[in-house]
């Protein structure tokens, strides 16, 4: 074992520090061997194999990686994964996980605390945000007493999450009973827009079984107005749920906290450590203002366990039955990290998201933007046509240069996205980013 470890410790470090030699996409790679052969392999064997996976790997640390919400890891929580398999200890119960039990209710309720929801707050970790906002819904579901009634809505902006449509179809919901409130020039959810569709479903006698408010949204990080959201909410008896896979973790530091503003006035958040503090995947949690609801919600009984010493097994907390400590890895992390330097990723991030701003403004570009780590943008005025060919050629172009930026369909035209989560890119990438969308632009 420690061997093993050691050799594959040590391959890992190589990749690692060699980051910066390659590409964040790398070339056409060789994939070994899949179907296991008939006698077990050496040492020297799988580790070549496991190699040869490495080399195709996506590089998150590379300076030019800003596509997506995939930062690099942080070391801790890359140890706290491997321990975390070594125990294979099971979150589905107490006896299979003690110490791991505690210590993901305790990180959850400090979380939760963090965020605004208040001393009686909690949650359980889901293996992804998706999970989260599925779990979120459900119990809102069961809240609301809407569980066999086909003809309940949900409410979210039009730049909401595709896992929101997803959850509903899981939920045997219609697509129709997702409905999509249009966003003002800010990208953020228009209030007036949703106090009328509030009012018409009431009028047409449709049940509400939530209101999702997405702090950062997936293309621009824009941040709906949940303070005016929850008094919509409050007034009518509806569960608010923030979807802030995104942007949730600012309100971790004081100094960022007014980008997420009034977030602690909802009933549950989804917040994915995942996407901007370094926690490798998966990593989110569903943090609740009532935690008790999870387990009313969905316990079942688990009548080949001991009992709960607490109010229930993570087994009843949540639709996953046997889930991994991803617990650790993000305590771990965010002690490495400690409040100011969750602050310093913070600040680094929102810093890029700046200074890029500052190169792109005096071009002729159509630039998207909210408070946090996200910009996307395409040329001026462009038709629909004229920006997908642009944002082809010049992500190509880009690529070419080693700096990888996505290519969200926003708003019907095709834009180029950066996201500024990674602490490796530095000012040497974004002047070399303008320089190239200077020389695409006519
Ligand atoms: C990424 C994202 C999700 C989904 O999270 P996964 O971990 O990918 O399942 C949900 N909401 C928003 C706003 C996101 O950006």
């Amino acid at each position: 074992m420690e061997r093993f470890l050691q050799a594959a410790t040590e391959q890992l470090c190589q990749w690692w520090s060699t980051s910066a030699q390659r590409s964040p996409l790398p070339l056409l790679s060789v994939l070994p061997e899949v179907a296991p052969p008939p006698e077990g392999q050496s040492l020297q064997a799988l580790l070549a194999d496991l190699q040869l996976v490495m080399d195709g790997a996506f590089n998150p640390l590379h300076p030019g990686s800003m596509a997506h919400l995939d930062p690099p890891p942080l070391a801790a929580s890359v140890a706290a994964e491997l321990v975390a398999a070594g125990l294979n200890n099971n979150l589905l119960a107490e006896e299979l996980s003690p110490s791991l039990t505690r210590l993901e209710r305790g990180l959850c309720a400090w979380l939760a605390a963090a965020l605004g929801l208040g001393d009686q707050s909690g949650g359980v970790a889901a293996s992804g945000g998706s999970l989260s906002n599925l779990m979120a819904l459900v119990v809102a579901r069961h809240r609301a007493g809407l569980a066999g009634e086909a003809g309940a809505l949900v409410f979210c902006s039009a730049d909401a999450h595709v896992s929101l449509g997803k959850a509903l179809m899981v939920m045997g919901l219609p697509a129709e009973a997702l409905r999509p409130v249009p966003v003002d020039g800010s990208g953020a959810l228009a209030i007036p827009q949703l106090e009328e569709a509030l009012d018409q479903a009431q009028r047409q006698g449709r049940p509400v079984l939530a209101v999702v408010a997405t702090a950062g949204t997936t293309v621009r990080g824009a941040v709906d107005p949940i303070g005016a959201m929850a008094a919509l909410c409050r007034s009518r008896g509806i569960w608010l749920h923030v979807d802030g896979a995104i942007g949730a973790v600012f309100a971790l530091s004081d100094a960022h906290r007014g980008r997420v503003p009034d977030l602690g006035l909802a009933d549950s958040i989804t917040v994915n450590p995942q996407k901007l503090l370094g926690i490798p995947k998966s990593s989110s949690l569903l943090l609740l203002r009532q935690p008790s609801l999870l387990a009313a919600c969905f316990a079942t009984g688990l009548p080949y366990m001991e009992p709960s010493w607490a109010d229930a097994h993570g087994g009843e907390c949540g639709l996953q039955g046997t889930r991994p400590a991803e617990v650790l890895k993000l305590w771990l992390g965010l002690r490495q990290l400690g409040l100011s330097g969750i602050e310093a990723l913070l600040s680094g991030a929102i810093a890029r998201r700046r200074r890029l701003q500052q190169l792109l403004e005096p071009l002729p570009l159509d630039l998207c933007s909210g408070p946090l780590h996200l910009l996307a943008f395409c040329p001026q005025g462009s038709e629909a046509v004229a920006a997908e060919a642009w944002s082809l050629e010049t992500r190509q172009r880009l690529l070419d240069q080693q700096l990888m930026l996505s290519r969200p369909l926003y708003g019907g035209r095709h834009h180029l996205k950066a996201v500024l989560g990674n602490p490796h890119t530095g000012e040497e990438q974004l002047q070399t980013l303008r320089r190239v969308v200077e020389a695409s632009l006519p």
